[in-house]
């Protein structure tokens, strides 16, 4: 398979309201590798959510082409968008998007659950514990999320995005409700996959935390500002 996870080509978005045409992304190009890590500053209102989600098949984009693995994704039916949508991008949101009523281990578990072809339960039980081991919340498995910290609760989300071995996981403001120590824990758990192969691409406005990826691109005004800064390692 190529090594290429994510091709966009000059991708643009246009929301139209009554009297209102907002340009919110043009001519977006992006390639990302597999075992990139890749993070997309800029200040609010300069299209980040925006390009997250239709990298997430979210939303479409207005003009442009987009391929994931090598796939035409630029012109799906809903149903097209969703099961790729499902077997190929983990998610990670600012609010963490567990449900309370589930313990950890059923949380993580539950993507492999939707699976088209569901796992048996030994191979469930064997790769969510994997993936709590992954993020250092193995001794939490039987928790309900309610009982964790937040940074605690991210790892766990964290885990659940990694759980149907995604072609890439995209990460909208990891940080943001967690205090400075528990959100360097987070970003911790972020390098540590990357340096084990995961592709990562992170939409943050902390510089601090944008710094920390190999490949960043800053958006302003719905448009890239700089040439990527390549990896040096
Ligand atoms: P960021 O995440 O960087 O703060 P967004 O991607 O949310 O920026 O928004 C980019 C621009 O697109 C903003 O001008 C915003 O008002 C506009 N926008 C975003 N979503 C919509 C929408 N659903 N309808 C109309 N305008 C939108
Ligand atoms: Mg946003």
């Amino acid at each position: 398979m190529s090594d290429i996870k994510i091709k966009m080509n000059n991708i643009s978005k246009v929301f139209e309201t009554d009297e209102l045409e907002t340009h919110a992304l043009q001519n977006i190009n992006i390639t990302i590798k597999a075992g990139d890590y890749v993070s997309i500053s800029g200040p609010s209102g300069c299209g980040k959510s925006t390009l997250l989600s239709i990298l997430g098949l979210l939303d479409m984009p207005s003009g442009g082409e987009y391929e994931i693995e090598g796939v035409n994704v630029t012109d799906l039916s809903l149903d097209q968008a969703a099961e790729i949508r499902n077997s190929k991008i983990g998610f990670i949101f600012q609010s963490f998007n567990l449900i309370d009523e589930l313990s950890v281990f059923d949380n993580v578990a539950l993507p492999l659950r939707y699976k088209a072809k569901v796992p048996s339960d030994k191979e469930i039980a064997t790769r969510v514990a994997e993936c709590l081991e992954l993020v250092g919340m193995s001794h939490r498995s039987s928790h309900k999320p309610n009982q964790l910290s937040g940074g605690q609760q991210q790892r766990i989300a964290i885990a659940r995005a990694l759980v149907a071995k995604p072609a890439i996981l995209l990460v909208d403001e990891p940080t943001g409700n967690l205090d400075s120590k528990s959100g360097d824990q987070v970003m911790d758990v972020l390098e540590k996959l990357n340096d084990n192969g995961t592709t990562i691409c992170m939409v943050t406005h902390d510089p601090r935390y944008a710094d920390m990826a190999k490949t960043q691109l800053r958006l302003l005004d719905g448009a890239i500002l700089t040439t990527p800064r390549l990896a040096t390692a």
